[in-house]
């Protein structure tokens, strides 16, 4: 989020030699009770008692480190309303800083801090109330809130929301770029159905942001990902009907049967012969330098479809080495696809007290598809998973169903139209083994990128892709370019 022009951008770094101008003006227009921290080196008088300091490592408020956070903000304001993030804004704007709001802090780069030194960074996790409206299905969110307690609190009404997996994704971040999760083939991508939004322009105004009010920025706030344009305060949303069970079969061949499974895979997403699933079923693949996994996921209680998949799948390849069934309620499902090692059953903890995030260390890539990856292709790609050392992981998932059916230009999310994606992880143990994992990483992603569509989604950004706004915006670039100079920001992501 920049609220400055492209000229100021330019001088910004040089001019400034301390923030004395930004602390008058924030403890001036916040309450006392507002946790204002300072880097200590910036503070002209570290023994005030009126501003507090820190030696911080910026890197401890984003869940996901790989060593690419290099900048310090001027300040964190730990906001809890509205009217403090449209003071702190208004403070930015009068005095030229870059604001970034902080919400999950899960963005896969760190984004959540920015990408410029000397930045106002507003930690959103305080403005996290949830309002559940039972009679029109409706839930109204702080924007701080995180998705696993939503999971928690809408299922005490039997509604849900069609979101990813990970409970410790911020609801901001993950909504305003898509929002992809197991009911994504039912219900679409979360973005697709928020209602509406408050948020907080460039001038320190609250807005309102529906389909009537601000349309424009309606429009592009749903899909063109976070820390553009506004920040949001308070998201109002669609809820669904969480499925009534949930049933998950799994299988795990060895590393020898990898290209036929992967064959088998797409085979079942491409054939149309059988690929017309209902939307209850979800297949997705998991492809590591060990093993190879498909799991068969059924939202829904007529069960013939799922074991004639099962069936499908089974029929031309080799026994797997392992298989296993499961059949659980929607909400244990969701916490037990979370990753969370945890056997405990008590998921009113897990997902709403003891909400305590770890810190992922992993670089992604991610691609998507709309035909099948080829013979040749898939000879490098298991080539590649060969050569490296360490832990890799692909998971393949499909982007169609619902999702698909609604029309591209409808919001700014741009790709409708693939059958499947696949996300490249790798986790490096520290920084000198990031490079050779990085390097690994790319030799995998390039062995198939040529059957991919080479377009990309905005939630797993990747600061190393070149040609961003493309591969992230597609036909939508344009249009999201002249809303940002309507705001009078620019996009801030990515290092230009
Ligand atoms: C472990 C893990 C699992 C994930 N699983 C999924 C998944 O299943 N499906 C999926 O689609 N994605 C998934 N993601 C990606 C996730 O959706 C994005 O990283 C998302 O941006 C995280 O949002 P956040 O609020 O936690 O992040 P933050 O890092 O706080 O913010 C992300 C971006 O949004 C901006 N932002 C934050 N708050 C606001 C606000 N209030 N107003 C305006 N801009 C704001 C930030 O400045 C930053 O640029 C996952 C990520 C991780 C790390």
């Amino acid at each position: 989020m920049i609220f400055t022009t492209v000229s100021y951008r330019a001088k910004f770094k040089l001019a400034r030699t301390n923030n004395d101008d930004l602390q008058t003006c924030l403890s001036s227009s916040l309450p006392l009770s507002i946790r204002t921290i300072y880097p200590c080196s910036t503070l002209a008088n570290q023994n005030s008692s009126q501003y507090q300091c820190d030696h911080f490592n910026v890197s401890g408020l984003s869940s996901v480190r790989g060593g690419r956070i290099s900048h310090f903000p001027a300040v964190i304001v730990y906001a809890t309303d509205s009217n403090n993030v449209q003071n702190v804004v208004k403070c930015a704007t009068k005095l030229n800083y870059i604001v970034n709001a902080r919400s999950g802090g899960h963005s896969y780069e760190g984004y959540c801090l920015g990408s410029m030194y000397n930045n106002i960074v507003i930690n959103m996790e305080a403005i996290n109330y949830t309002h559940i409206n039972q009679y029109d299905g409706t839930g109204t969110f702080g924007a701080g809130a995180r998705i696993g307690p939503i999971y928690y609190r809408t299922y005490q009404y039997n509604y849900t929301i069609n979101a990813g997996s990970c409970p410790w994704v911020g609801l901001a971040g993950h909504a305003l770029g898509g929002g992809q999760g197991f009911l994504g083939r039912l219900h679409g991508l979360l973005s697709d159905n928020i209602l509406e939004m408050k948020a907080v322009n460039a001038q320190g105004e609250l807005i309102t942001i529906n389909e009537t009010h601000e349309p424009e920025l309606y429009w592009a706030l749903r899909g063109a990902g976070g820390g553009l344009f506004v920040i949001v305060t308070e998201f109002k949303i669609r809820l669904v009907k969480p499925p009534s069970l949930v049933r998950h079969f799994s299988s795990i061949w060895y590393l020898n049967a990898t290209k036929l499974v992967m064959q088998r895979y797409q085979s079942l997403l491409f054939d149309d012969k059988i690929s017309n699933f209902s939307n209850n079923l979800v297949l997705v693949m998991g492809v590591s330098k060990i093993n190879v996994t498909i799991s068969i996921f059924y939202f829904g209680i007529e069960f013939d479809e799922f074991n004639k998949t099962i069936s499908l799948l089974l029929t031309t390849l080799p026994i797997p080495n392992r298989t296993d069934l499961y059949e659980q309620d929607w909400l244990t499902f969701v916490y037990k696809t979370s990753g969370i090692d945890d056997d405990s059953d008590d998921l009113q903890r897990l997902l709403l007290d003891n909400l305590t995030y770890p810190t992922h260390y992993f670089k992604a890539k991610h691609l998507f598809y709309d035909r099948p990856i080829s013979s040749h292709s898939l000879d490098k790609f298991i080539d590649g998973l060969a050569s490296g050392d360490g832990q890799i992981i692909m998971i393949f998932i499909p982007w169609d169903g619902y999702l698909s059916t609604i029309p591209v230009d409808e919001t700014a999310f741009p790709h409708r139209h693939y059958k499947f994606s696949i996300q490249f992880t790798v986790y490096p143990n520290d920084e000198q083994h990031e490079k050779q994992q990085m390097n690994w990483l790319n030799q995998v992603y390039l062995a198939v990128y040529n059957d991919s569509a080479k377009y990309s989604y905005i939630n797993y950004i990747d600061r190393d892709v070149p040609n961003w706004m493309s591969v992230y915006y597609h036909t939508h670039q344009q249009r999201l370019i002249n809303i940002q100079h309507m705001c009078h920001i620019y996009l801030d992501y990515l290092p230009s």
